[in-house]
């Protein structure tokens, strides 16, 4: 399980007063948080969106078994 910051600062009045509250938001990839401050909900990503780079995984076709 990733480490979620316990208090993470507010993006409405940045204010540190702010507790997790939900560890699954709207998406997976999202905690909701509670600031105490300005008493508003917010959302916090949990791990930043990694570009997609390397290589693609490829279909690999199957052999039928039985031969030989
Ligand atoms: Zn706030």
């Amino acid at each position: 399980m990733s480490r979620l910051p316990e208090s993470p600062p507010c993006p409405f009045c940045e204010g540190r007063e702010t507790e997790l509250f939900n560890a699954f938001g709207a998406h997976a990839s999202v905690s909701s948080y509670w600031c105490r401050d300005c008493r508003s909900p917010f959302e916090l990503l949990k791990w930043a969106p990694a570009e997609r780079s390397g290589p693609r995984p490829h279909r690999v076709e199957s052999r039928p078994e039985g031969t030989g």
